[in-house]
């Protein structure tokens, strides 16, 4: 028995098929994706204000580093505290991020472009 498929026939049109093929290739892409997180990790150095500290003079012999991850809810900024182990993580988690909004973005416009040019070779036949 056939297994029953959602997947389109490919196009005879060779521009459809070269936006399919683009296609295909960034889908391969966000397979590729892993944890993700919105926002950004920064790292501080902070004084603690005793005025006999170090770091009070020095900006080198400030404490920390110390990690915070910020993100926005709702229009709201949340700050998470992060230990220096978790940072990493953090940081990679948000690089993912980044890389699954190029990829949508790119797979918006690129989805546009089929749609438009289908709807042209639909109308033209
Ligand atoms: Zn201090």
């Amino acid at each position: 028995m056939r297994r029953q498929t959602n997947l389109p026939q490919p196009s005879a049109d060779p521009v459809l098929q070269r936006y399919e093929t683009q296609f295909r290739a960034l889908r391969a892409q966000l397979a590729e994706l892993w944890f993700f997180c919105k926002g950004t990790i920064l790292q501080r150095r902070l004084t603690c204000g005793k005025p006999a500290c170090a770091c009070a003079a020095t900006p080198a012999r400030r404490h920390g580093p110390y990690f915070e991850w910020t993100y926005k809810v709702a229009g709201k900024t949340v700050n998470v505290r992060l230990a220096a182990e978790e940072a990493a993580a953090y940081r990679e988690a948000a690089a993912q991020w980044r890389r699954l909004r190029t990829l949508l973005r790119r797979l918006e416009g690129l989805s546009r472009r089929a749609l438009k040019r289908k709807g042209r070779l639909l109308r033209s036949r």
